[in-house]
This record gives structure tokens, C-alpha cells and sequence, in this order.
């Protein structure tokens, strides 16, 4: 193309000629959207695509994130038919083998919730594993597991093959224009310079791979990923090896297999990274390797001689060590950046980007003309992270830890280790005195269990009871019988303020927040679809000034959806006040014994009612007291501006002693939330269900003047009967079994959902559950009550009891859930 035909205009610009891009790209196509340009700074696949080896395994954690990956093994299948170009795929379904008992326990539990998640698994002998790949040794083996959907492609096949049918439908791909800065007008994207001329557009979109941390910075919006050298080797033919032989996983000796043109790939994830371009991404990175490293390598190696040992005679092809882009938490980054609008990244894709792109780019593709995402993409919504995240010396630090995570044992509630401390509380140093075991979150240090004198307070991992099961007990109960403390300093903390707050907050929640001053109300932020957006506590304090309280990690993604939701010319501003509070949870039946000591306020149900907040005296401090509990008791939460955190801890702590106060963590804190049977974003609430099919009828006030988002789905949702999916609470019969969260629930032998929250109830004596229960033909309270249940633990079944109401305590602090 000569600099005269260069386009000067688009609608949509695709930085990246990767597999993300072309993707994007493809399915923007097949979405109508034809006025579309994909630009490449070399050709196409040059940068991490072509170098990948191609395993495309469909299982993962999360069910949005498997259905992606199914989706895409049906694209890979049906490409070539529909673009005449190969894919390379075939479907040689995988194995992945457990050295270790433990290991066992995890592919039985993967195999469970393949089950739940509707993908094909089966749970084999070592033989059997044997038979399916002779060249390994077995004799080590506890056994495997089986999926038959799994495979491989080719991925500088498949990208071409999405570039030609994203050229077929429209789009115009070109290679050899670099993107040298993005234009920003009025807050919203305009175009992009190239070294070959401008190019303006409505929408733009950064698939540029390692490098799209640097795109990001050009226009202020954060990418937090960070390079890593990631290989494997090519051996020459080896005798048994063919093209079906499938896929293997050896997760224990970090190493995975595929046939390769008669002979192996070798490669895995090493537990310690060596983090890759520090001093920044070369741009002249085309179809080029990073020098082998046989030191880095020999993990792998030693680990591959063991499992395959014709390994030690064959010949070493070829070494290859490529960069690619790792995240915090190992999911890729997806959807339009907070910071900037019709600004849309696809990034970081942490080794599974050959898997994940066809549906990535779908879900991209969608959410672009969509203006939303059209399902739950919250695993991997970019708005999870901050621009505190886009640290460039955290990143380093923690990468190392992120590609290791692929193949670690994925214990329950694993906490990563590195590049701790990030944010801490005000009260950080205090509990850590008092023997507090932090985990993390939204980068917080949060407590998650007191250690008695003279225990560690590091958690000893295991599929059973933990060692803290104890501590966390004498916290429980605390809580239930007298009066406890909770540092939620993490919560995040939003200010919306203005002539027009109440009314424009009362369109975006679903329930009524025009309250009168001194309310607070807990409700529901829904998408059109009437689905969960977020669950939050908005608080009256002014008649123009509003303070709403969210979950720790939805700081980024509640703003980014209010402010979206605030028309252009209405007087409502929003401010991020998360790090200007505290939050110290007095909760118990003697938390009004322990305030009453410390405040001339009148803390009686009369003077201070459930659902108000009143700014109050505590000690020296002025503080918001709001009369809210998750724990299901009387209780209240004292935000407390940050300086005056220590102070009010340290006056609450003194003036309860009499009364047996004690310092409790997150771990007590699910417990005593799961017996209640109270709900959590992005557990039981996603943008996929709505209030009633969650039991959260009473957070929404379908009849209240104006309406709100969301509304109309509701109104139809209500047209159509039982809800076809609910949150139901279990609770285990046998008091010893413990639940996890992930497991396969079954109804009278039929698999009906996946606990998606899960802990030990310690009132009640039993693993608790939230379940969603899926039911085509209607999810009745009949359905419900006359199931019997079990709960699949690793292949072991466990009888359950359902529960519509909470069997624990009938009194409770908030409206039931129903
Ligand atoms: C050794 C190795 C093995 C792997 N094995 C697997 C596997 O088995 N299965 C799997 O699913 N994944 C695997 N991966 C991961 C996979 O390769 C990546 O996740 C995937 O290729 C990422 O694709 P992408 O499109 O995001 O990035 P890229 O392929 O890097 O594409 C980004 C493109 O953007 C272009 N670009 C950058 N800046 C600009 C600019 N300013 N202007 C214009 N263009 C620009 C670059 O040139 C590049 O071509 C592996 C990776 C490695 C390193």
C-alpha cells in the first residue's frame, strides 16, 4: 500500500496482528461491524503468536472462562471450512496425571467440576493413562484424568486463517504500520498516529500483546502485565509418537507434552519465573527468540526425563524461549479501559492466549458493539486492577510468582506470596502484633485469622480441615455470643455528591436510595439484562452527598459503571474516598455494651435503628456509625477517618475487654456471612442473575417513580414463570467433611450446580453452602425441598440438606433472603 492509498479513517482501529487481534477483528466482522482496521508494526503473528506451541486444554476455574475456551475449540474445528486456510487444530483430547496423592485429589475435584461446568472429563488408572500414552512411565502414578474435547493448534495458522476471515467480511488488515501514540479528545479516544499517517476512529482497540502496556501509557490507561521467558524444547522423531497422541499434563513436574512433525514439545511453568524486558519491550521484536537458558530450563528437564525417559536418548531440535505477558492473577485483561472511553484492551493472555482467543475475541467483539459485556467476564474484566497495579517493580516482582500458578497446587483459599506487603490498613502493624495471618486482596493486606501465642500465623494448606479451623471457631463464636472486631479498612468507599445525586443514583440501583438523610440502603446495581452489576450499601449523610460502600476489589469497576450512568449535563460528581476511611466492624451482641463506653450517642433500637448511620463521638473521634452487619448480628460499621483508625481501635479494644471482645478475620467473616445464607459479588452475584433469582427480591423496588436499570428485564423476567436459576443455601450432614467453593452439586443423582461459596458454619456445626442451582423447567420451592442432595468432594459424595431460609437464626439483622 503507498502512502496515498493509507486509510485516514475507521470506525474501529485493532492494534496487533497477534491471534487477539485478528480475532477481535474476525468477530467484529461477523458482528456487522465491516468499517474495521487491524494494524500490525511487523507481520502478522510475528510477536508471541508464532512462537507459542498450541495446547488449547478447555477446563478452567471459573465457568464464563471455560465457556470461552469451548467456544473457541469450535471455532478452531469450523475455521478452515468457512476461510479455506488450515488451523492446524486437532482434537486429541488430554491427559493430566497426579504424582502425589494430594495431586489426585485436585483432578478429581477438576474432573467434579468439569462435570458442572457440561465438559466431557473422565477420571482414569495410571495404566490406563499408560495405554493412552505408552512413552511415559506410569509406575510413579496415582492416576489421571481424561478430557477427550481438549487439543491443539497451529497458532501462525489459526491467525492467518481469522485474518483472512476478517478480510473476507470486511475488514482491512495491514502489516508494517506501527502505532506511534493515541489521540484523546474530551475524555474519549479519536484515532491513532502510525509512522505511516493518522488515522482517525471511533473506537480503538489495544491487542498489542507484550507491548500493550506501552500503547496503554500513551493515553493515561493502565495494562498491568509484565513480561516473562517462557520455552520449551522440539525433540527429533521419536518411534510411537504420532499426531493423535494426546496432549499430557504433568502438573507436579511443571511439564506438559504435545507431538510436534513425528517427535515432542516439551515445556512447562518453572515455580520461579525470570521476569523479561525491564528496561522496556524492543519494538524490533519480529519473529525473534530470547537465547536459550538451560539453567532456568533444567527444572523441566529433570522432571521430563522422569515421565518420558526416551527423552535422554532423543535429539534437542530446537530450544525455543519466548517473551510473553503475564498478569497479577494469571486472567487476561479485558473490555473498554475505565480511564479512557471507546478505548478496548485485550491483553496479557499468560500463556493461554492461543486457547482463549477465539472466545476472547468474541466476548471483546461483542462487548464493543454491545457497549457491555453481554455475560459474566468478570474473572478478567480490566477494571479489577488499579493503576496502583500498573506498578512497574510490583509487576516484576510478582510475574515471577504468576507463571509458576498454572501448574502449583491449587490449594483452597492459596494466598501468592510475592511482592507483600502492597496496600496496608492503618492497623496493619497492630494486628500483625497480634498474630494476625494476612491474605490479600485488591492488593490489601487483610486479616484472615488470629494465630494463638505461640502458633505461627501462616496457613498449613490442605484439602481438609486447615490449621486455623480452630481459631477461626473461637472468632465465630465471639461474634455470635459477645462482641468481636473486624478491620474492613479495604472496603472501597465511593462519593457520589451533587444537585442531581439522588436522583441519578435512584436510575442506577434497583433499590430506592431517595431516602431520607441518616438511610442507608443495601441494594443492587443491575445491567439491562437485570443482572448484578454489583451489590452495594449506599449511605445518606447530606441531602446532596452520598457515600456508598462496595466490595474491596470493585473500587475501579462500580465508579466505571456509575460514572458511565451519569448523563453528561447532570450536577453529579464521584470520588474514590477508599483510602480517606477506615472501617473497624464492632459485631456482636455486646457491640451496643462496647460503644455505649466509649460515646455519648444513644446506640438503643429506638435512637439508632437497623439500615441508618449517624456521625457519632467515639473517644476523642468523630465517625460514622453504620447500623449494617454481614455477620447476622447486631453490630455496627464505624468508618473512621484513616488518621483516627489507631486511635478508635485502640479505645474499642480497651472498652471491651470486659466484655470479651476479640480481634476476628475474613475467614470468620465467611463463615458467619454463609450461615446467614448473605450473598458476594462475583460468588453468587454476577452479571448473569438477577435479584429474584438470587432470593434478593427485597434490594429492589420494582414500583419506585422513574425506574431504574434493569427494570424492564425484570418485568419480563417476572413474565416467565419460576426463575430458572437460584441461589440455594446447603448444608452438609456429615459435621467433619469441609467444602471449598467449585464443588459439583448433585439432586437426586442429577448434576444441578457448582457451590459457588463455600466454609464451615460453626454455629451450625457443618460445611455451609451457597449453590446455584440450574433447572430448565423452573428452580420451584417444590423443586428445591424435594430433592435429595449430595455434594461430589473429590469423588467422595456427601449428603446436603437445601435450604430456601437460613436454618440459623430466625432473628436477623437484615431482611431474609428469599
Ligand atoms: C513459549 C510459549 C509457549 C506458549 N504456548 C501456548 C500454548 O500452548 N497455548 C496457549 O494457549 N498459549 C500459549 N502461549 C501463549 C500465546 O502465545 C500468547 O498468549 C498469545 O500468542 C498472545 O497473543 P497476542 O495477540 O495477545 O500477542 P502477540 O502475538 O504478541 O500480538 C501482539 C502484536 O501486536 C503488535 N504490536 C505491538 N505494538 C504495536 C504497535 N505499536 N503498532 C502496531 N502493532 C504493534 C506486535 O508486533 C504483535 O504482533 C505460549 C507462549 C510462549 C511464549
Amino acid at each position: 500500500m503507498n502512502d496515498s492509498n493509507f486509510p485516514t479513517a475507521a470506525q474501529v482501529i485493532v492494534i496487533g496482528g497477534g491471534i487477539v487481534g485478528t480475532s477481535v477483528a474476525y468477530h467484529l466482522t461477523k458482528l456487522g461491524y465491516t468499517d474495521v482496521i487491524l494494524l500490525e508494526q511487523g507481520q502478522l503473528s510475528c510477536g508471541t503468536t508464532w512462537h507459542a506451541a498450541g495446547l488449547v486444554g478447555q477446563l478452567r476455574s471459573h465457568v464464563a472462562m471455560t465457556d470461552l475456551i469451548k467456544y473457541s475449540t469450535k471455532l478452531y474445528s469450523d475455521l478452515e471450512a468457512e476461510t479455506g486456510l488450515a488451523t492446524g487444530w486437532k482434537n486429541t483430547g488430554s491427559l493430566a496425571v497426579a504424582r502425589s496423592v494430594d495431586r489426585m485429589t485436585v483432578l478429581k475435584r477438576t474432573a467434579a467440576s468439569a462435570r458442572a461446568q457440561g465438559v466431557d472429563v473422565d477420571v482414569i488408572s495410571a495404566k490406563e493413562a499408560g495405554d493412552l500414552w505408552p512413552l511415559m512411565e506410569t509406575s510413579d502414578l496415582q492416576g489421571a484424568i481424561w478430557l477427550p474435547g481438549d487439543g491443539k493448534a497451529n497458532p501462525t495458522d489459526l491467525t492467518q486463517s481469522l485474518a483472512k476471515g476478517a478480510r473476507n467480511g470486511g475488514a482491512k488488515v495491514i502489516e508494517r504500520v506501527k502505532v506511534t501514540d493515541v489521540i484523546v479528545k474530551d475524555g474519549a479516544v479519536t484515532g491513532v498516529k502510525t509512522d505511516k499517517g493518522q488515522i482517525d476512529a471511533e473506537i480503538v482497540v489495544n491487542c498489542a500483546g507484550q507491548w500493550a502496556r506501552e500503547i496503554g501509557k500513551m493515553c493515561g490507561v493502565s495494562v498491568p502485565l509484565h513480561s516473562a521467558e517462557h520455552m520449551y524444547i522440539v525433540t527429533g522423531e521419536i518411534e510411537g509418537v504420532h499426531p493423535d497422541l494426546p496432549v499430557m499434563r504433568d502438573p507436579d513436574g511443571y511439564i506438559y507434552f504435545k507431538e510436534e512433525v513425528g517427535g515432542l514439545v516439551m515445556g512447562g511453568f518453572e515455580p520461579e519465573a525470570k521476569p523479561w524486558g525491564m528496561d522496556g519491550i524492543p519494538d524490533k521484536f519480529e519473529f525473534s527468540l530470547l537465547p536459550d537458558d538451560w539453567d532456568q530450563f533444567e527444572i523441566l528437564m529433570e522432571n521430563a526425563m522422569i515421565r518420558v525417559p526416551k527423552l535422554a536418548e532423543c535429539e534437542v531440535k530446537k530450544f525455543y524461549n519466548g517473551p510473553e505477558s503475564f498478569t497479577p492473577d494469571n486472567n487476561f485483561l479485558l473490555g473498554e479501559a475505565p480511564e479512557l472511553k471507546n478505548f478496548f484492551v485485550g491483553a496479557g493472555f499468560n500463556s493461554m492466549g492461543i486457547a482463549s482467543a477465539g472466545g476472547a475475541g468474541k466476548a471483546l467483539a461483542e462487548w464493543i458493539v454491545n457497549g457491555s459485556a453481554t455475560t459474566d467476564l468478570w474473572p478478567v474484566d480490566i477494571r479489577r486492577f488499579a493503576n496502583f497495579n500498573n506498578n512497574p517493580s510490583w509487576l516484576h516482582d510478582r510475574i515471577k510468582e504468576t507463571l509458576g500458578l498454572h501448574y502449583a497446587m491449587p490449594w483452597p483459599n492459596r494466598e501468592l506470596d510475592t511482592a507483600r506487603p502492597f496496600r496496608r490498613s492503618p492497623l496493619f502493624d497492630r494486628l500483625k502484633s497480634k498474630n494476625a495471618c494476612f491474605g490479600s486482596k485488591m492488593g490489601w493486606e487483610r486479616a484472615n485469622w488470629f494465630a494463638n501465642a505461640g502458633q505461627k500465623p501462616e496457613i498449613e494448606y490442605k484439602f481438609g480441615r486447615q490449621n486455623w479451623h480452630d481459631n477461626v471457631a473461637k472468632e465465630h463464636r465471639a461474634v455470635r455470643e459477645s462482641v468481636a472486631v473486624f478491620d474492613q479498612t479495604s472496603f472501597a468507599k465511593l462519593l457520589v455528591q451533587g444537585r442531581d445525586a439522588a436522583t441519578i443514583l435512584n436510575t442506577i440501583c434497583a433499590g430506592d436510595v431517595d431516602v431520607e438523610v441518616g438511610k442507608s440502603v443495601y441494594t443492587a446495581m443491575l445491567n439491562t439484562r437485570g443482572g448484578f452489576e454489583s451489590d452495594v450499601t449506599v449511605m445518606r449523610i447530606h441531602r446532596e452527598k452520598f457515600l456508598l460502600i462496595t466490595g474491596s476489589a470493585q473500587a475501579i469497576h462500580d465508579a466505571d459503571w456509575i460514572e458511565r450512568n451519569i448523563p453528561q449535563d447532570s450536577h453529579v460528581t464521584l470520588t474514590d474516598v477508599t483510602s480517606a476511611w477506615s472501617v473497624l466492624s464492632v459485631m456482636g451482641p455486646k457491640s451496643r455494651d462496647v460503644l455505649k463506653q466509649l460515646s455519648k450517642s444513644d446506640f438503643s433500637n429506638k435512637a439508632f435503628p437497623f439500615a441508618t448511620i449517624q456521625e457519632i463521638d467515639v473517644g476523642y473521634a468523630t465517625v460514622y456509625a453504620n447500623r449494617m452487619t454481614y455477620v447476622g448480628e447486631l453490630g455496627w460499621e464505624l468508618i473512621v477517618p484513616t488518621e483516627f483508625a489507631a486511635g478508635v481501635y485502640d479505645d474499642v479494644m480497651k472498652a471491651g475487654e470486659e466484655f470479651g471482645i476479640i480481634d476476628a478475620g475474613y475467614y470468620a467473616l465467611e463463615g458467619l456471612r454463609l450461615e446467614k445464607g448473605f450473598r458476594a459479588w462475583s460468588r453468587e452475584l454476577h452479571p448473569d442473575i438477577n435479584p429474584f433469582e438470587a432470593g434478593l427480591g427485597f434490594a429492589v423496588s420494582m414500583d419506585k417513580p422513574g425506574g431504574f436499570i434493569g427494570r424492564d428485564a425484570l418485568i419480563e423476567h417476572r413474565k416467565n414463570g419460576a426463575p430458572r436459576k437460584r441461589i440455594v443455601q446447603l448444608v452438609l450432614q456429615d459435621p467433619d467433611a469441609q467444602l471449598w467453593g467449585g464443588e459439583l452439586v448433585l439432586r437426586n443423582g442429577v448434576a444441578v450446580g457448582e457451590v459457588r461459596s463455600a466454609a464451615y458454619g460453626h454455629t451450625l456445626n457443618a460445611s455451609v453452602a451457597l449453590v446455584q442451582m440450574d433447572h430448565a423447567e423452573g428452580v420451584t420451592k417444590d423443586f428445591i425441598e424435594s430433592g435429595d442432595y449430595e455434594v461430589d468432594l473429590a469423588g467422595e459424595l456427601f449428603k446436603a440438606t437445601a435450604h430456601i431460609r437460613t436454618p440459623y437464626d430466625p432473628k436477623s439483622e437484615r431482611p431474609k433472603m428469599e
